[in-house]
């Protein structure tokens, strides 16, 4: 029989969303006439804008005549997807990014569990806890790190806490890491790095050799002023970080699939002789290698969100799940509940009622107001005693979930 990698046996349970899904299954199949509110995945639910279908059903009509026919595409990504980015992502807030500097993918999932192949297996790497749990298993499966111990934490992994008592915002460690995972505005706890914070991870990487992994995927959530977008606003950042960015809960593109990766030029990493190597050329090289490029019907319907009327649309759906946040934020905090994030994230995430566990209260709360959320320890071991209730829902079902919390449970 064919040997398999061992190091996927040391995961966990599964993935905390499929977990989740089988929870909610059991449930549905005991109680079928219970109308479950879903705010626990953090999938968008408003229809695509008309400017992204417009622009996709022209790339498609375009793809059934034959000038327009285009087969494989660039790997990288197509220049006026490239450009459009480099322009309005970050040109517009005083960064300059060049298009090649740019990665087109299907993913922001993919590209932030893929970069991790570029680097050696003895890389020491650390990560927020709690968080987007991708960063963490992949790491595990490529053998960066030893054993799960009980409270689910991998052996060899460095884990910044984030709690209450530092605003859920990781400090720079007191020892040098290779690789370190931050991700602004968070996923799960809605909280977002100051300048200052940036810049001390900055600092940070440029003293020790580390390279930090960005993950910007909820920057258009960003709603106070002053807070940085982008990890490449803070000076020196070009020589140590990787950013991600998706149009996932941008524009609504978890069904259609589109992201990128920015990794500039002078990004530097070390080989066993201890030569200096791009990472720029690695990566387009693994890029190039594994990937064929994102669909053009897509591509065209991710540039289409920088036209005037693409901009209008996107900036009304991320509105309403803010204010959404904004319901369940006061919501839970009138019930009882330490509220955090919601205003510059599409996450609130809260305490759970007098110590009770994070599952046990995903449990209640599902068996009780058959409302769906995320528990809080499937990020990570300090999110123990902490639920994250998703912003992307209708809002009537926000309302009704807030009604029957109140009315249904004693919190
Ligand atoms: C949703 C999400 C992404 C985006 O994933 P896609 O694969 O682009 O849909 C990336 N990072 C975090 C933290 C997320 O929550």
């Amino acid at each position: 029989m064919a040997r398999i990698n061992d190091h996927y046996l040391k995961l966990g349970a599964g993935y905390l969303f499929p977990e989740i899904s089988q929870r909610v299954r059991l449930f549905e199949e005991q109680h079928s006439d219970a109308k479950i509110i879903r705010m626990g995945i953090g999938d968008v639910v408003l229809p695509l804008g008309q400017s992204v279908r417009d622009a996709m059903h022209r790339a498609v009509d375009e793809l059934g005549t034959a000038e327009g026919f285009r087969g494989y595409g660039p790997e990288q990504g197509y220049a006026f997807l490239r450009e459009a980015i480099a322009e309005h992502e970050f040109r517009a807030c005083g960064v300059e990014i060049s298009p090649d500097e740019i990665f087109v993918s299907d993913g922001s999932k993919c590209d932030s569990a893929n970069i991790q192949e570029i680097f050696a297996v003895q890389a020491r790497v650390a990560v927020p806890d709690p968080v987007y749990p991708v960063y963490v298993d992949s790491n595990v499966m490529a053998g960066r790190s030893g054993p799960r111990d009980d409270d689910g934490r991998y052996q060899g992994i460095l884990y910044l806490p984030c709690t209450e008592a530092n605003g859920f915002l990781p400090q720079p460690p007191g020892e040098a890491v290779d690789l370190v995972y931050l991700c602004s505005p968070n996923n799960p706890t809605g909280s977002v790095a100051t300048h200052d914070m940036l810049a001390a991870w900055v600092a940070y990487a440029r003293n020790c050799g580390a390279i930090i992994l960005f993950d910007a995927a909820y920057e258009a959530y960003i709603t106070q002023e002053d807070l940085p977008h982008s990890i490449f606003e803070i000076p020196g950042a070009r020589e140590v970080a990787i950013e991600f960015r998706s149009f996932s809960k941008k524009a609504g593109f978890t069904g259609l699939r589109c992201a990128y990766l920015v990794v500039p030029k002078e990004l530097e990493g070390i080989d066993a002789q201890g030569n200096a190597v791009s990472i720029h050329s690695l990566w387009s090289r693994r890029h190039s290698t594994k990937f064929n490029g994102a669909s053009y019907p897509v591509q065209a319907g991710a540039a289409s969100i920088y036209s005037e009327q693409g901009r209008a649309e996107v900036q009304a759906s991320i509105d309403y799940y803010l204010a959404n946040a904004k319901i369940i934020r006061e919501g839970l905090s009138s019930l009882g509940l330490r509220v955090f994030g919601g205003v510059n994230a599409p996450y609130v995430w809260a305490t759970t009622p007098d110590g009770v566990g994070s599952w046990d209260f995903f449990d209640r709360l599902l068996e009780q107001a058959h409302v769906v959320g995320t528990p809080g320890a499937g990020f990570g071991a300090q999110g123990e005693g902490y639920l994250r209730l998703s912003a992307f829902a209708q809002r009537d079902q926000v309302e009704e979930a807030i009604v029957r919390m109140r009315e249904r449970m004693r919190l």
